[in-house]
This record gives structure tokens, sequence and C-alpha cells, in this order.
């Protein structure tokens, strides 16, 4: 071989080795470049992605928004309505006179509803007031001294709006009151004066504590109904008990159901219901106890008077037997 056709075959090589390196060269320097330009793409593609989905969540929160709206807006159109037609309703039951404030008003051959509360006057004094003035119904209230240094004014409250106050208990604390006769005395004497002091009213209502059936006391309750009638006084028992003394407290439709139920079986119902801090199931069945007395047939609600008719369940008489 020659030394020129060496040297050909040399930068033959050369120039081979030459292109493979500026090609490696350009290879390493495009794909980067190739790959950058593809990932960029593919990042913008992501991202208006990205803005879409943010776009149909707003409009999904808007909607929401917009459908929480109308919601309450109906809500509150439906609580109006209601609220309307309960006052329709009630004045419809006033226009139709279903309450009376004495026997004196009162149509002959009526079904007389005396709706009374004990133990109060409580936390829920006013709210049950709010409920009897509501409907123009006067009740009967036969109170303890519980309240008496704490809320006095509440004792008033009851007077001021137009129902019966009576006496119930000085201390309500069956044990002390029945203990013996001296004792019964002072605790009716200490009620009375309350009630004096408190509303200005000379109480002569009167509800045992426990009834006049009570298993409690020691002393004869037959000299005891002396004693309350010696003072020019009347005691009350009831002959419909709304039950919501009963442990555990009965649901707002069950005393609805007993108070209800127990008026059809007597035409002079003396209904017992509590005024108590932990019966507040009493006060959410006031208003349906009340319209569905209104709905009865030939039905007036009174407060107890001097003229209404008493309901014993005891009178004295039984002790000789
Ligand atoms: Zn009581």
């Amino acid at each position: 071989m020659s030394e020129t056709t060496l040297s050909a075959s040399r930068r033959k090589r050369i120039k081979r080795i030459k292109i493979y390196l500026i090609t490696i060269f350009v290879i390493l320097l495009i794909t980067p470049t190739v790959i950058s330009v593809y990932t960029m793409n593919r990042m913008s593609d992501l991202n208006d992605c990205v803005d879409d989905l943010t776009r149909q969540i707003d409009q999904m929160e808007l909607s929401y928004l917009l459908k929480e709206t109308a919601h309450e807006s109906l809500e509150e159109m439906t609580k109006e309505i209601d609220e309307n037609q309960m006052a329709a309703d009630t004045q419809t039951m006033q226009i139709e006179t279903k309450a009376y404030e004495s026997e004196a008003e009162c149509p002959e051959g009526y079904k007389k509803v005396y709706l009374t509360f004990d133990d109060g006057p409580s936390p829920y004094t006013t709210e049950i007031l709010d409920i009897l003035d509501s409907y123009g119904v006067k009740a009967t209230f036969f109170v303890t001294g519980i309240q008496k240094d704490k809320h006095p004014e509440w004792y008033k409250e009851i007077v001021d709006r137009g129902h019966s106050i009576g006496m119930h208990s000085y201390t309500h604390v069956y044990k002390q009151v029945y203990a013996n006769e001296e004792a019964f005395l002072k605790d009716v004497e200490d009620i009375h004066e309350l009630i004096k002091e408190t509303t200005g009213v000379n109480a002569t209502l009167y509800r045992f504590p426990g009834g006049s059936s009570n298993s409690v006391s020691t002393v004869s309750m037959g000299d005891l109904f002396a004693k309350i009638h010696d003072q020019g006084y009347e005691y009350f028992d009831w002959n419909i008990s709304s039950q919501d003394a009963s442990n555990p407290t009965p649901s707002k439709a069950t005393i609805t159901y007993n108070v209800l139920s127990g008026i059809d079986k007597f035409d002079n119902c003396v209904v017992l219901m509590h005024d108590a801090a932990d019966k507040y199931a009493t006060v959410q069945a006031l208003p349906g106890i009340i319209e569905g007395i209104m709905k009865k047939e030939k039905t007036v609600i009174l407060p107890i008077g001097p003229n209404t008719e008493t309901v014993w369940h005891l009178t004295g008489d039984e002790e000789e037997d």
C-alpha cells in the first residue's frame, strides 16, 4: 500500500469519525430541546385542564349556593304562611269564643275545661303565659314559694295577665307540709302571705300537694279539708291528669293525648299540668292541647273562680268508713 492510499483512507476514517461526533453532538443538543418543548406543551394542556376543572367547580359551588339560598327563602316563605295560618286560626277560634273569664259568661250546657298548672312559677311561666295569651285563654296557677326570693315578679305576672292564682304549698316538701296539723297550717299561711305580698291577691283557691288523696300525710286529710274550709278557702283536685309528672317525662304527643282523651269523659274538667323547670314537654304540648279543646263541640276553657264546681278526689267522709 502506497503512502498516498494510506493517508486517503485515514482522512476518510477521520471524516467518518467527525460525522459521528457531529451527529452525536446534534442528537445530544436536540433531544432535550424536543423533550422540553413536548413537556411544556403537555404542561400547558394540563394547565388548561386544571383551569377548566376549577371553572366547573366554581360553577357547581355557585349553583349549590343558589340552591341553598332558594331553599332558605322557600323555608322562610313556608314559615310565614304557617304563621299567618296560625294567626288566622287563632282569630277564628276567638270569634267562636271558646274561652271565657268566668262561668257567668259561659253559655248553658257547655262542657267546661279548667287548665291548671301546679308547682310554678318557673323559668317557663312567661312562655306558658304567652301561649295562653295567643289563644285568649285564662288558666289557673297553683303556686309554691320556691321562686319567692329569685323571681317574685313571676307571681305578679300571672295575676297581671288575668289568670287565677291559687295556693299549692310554700315549701312543697311533703314530709314537712304533712308532718302535723300545725305544720300544715303554717305552710298554707306562708303561701297565702307570699301571694298577697307579691301580687296583692287574697288567694282562696287551694290545691293539696299530691292532691287530697295523697298517701304521704300522717294527719287525717278529713281534718285538713275542714281546716281549709274554716278559713274560707276551697280546694281543687283534678279529674284529668296530663301525666306530665311521670318518670320518665312523657312526650308532648302523649301529654296532649292524655288531656284531650280525658276531656271526652267529663262535663266539668279540671286538668292537671305542671309549670316546672324540668317539664318543657308540657309547654310544647300546650298549643296542641288548647287547639284540640277549642275544636271540640260546645266546649269552653275557663279559669277556676269562686263559682267553679269543685272536683275532689276525697271529701273527708270516706275516712269515717
Ligand atoms: Zn305539686
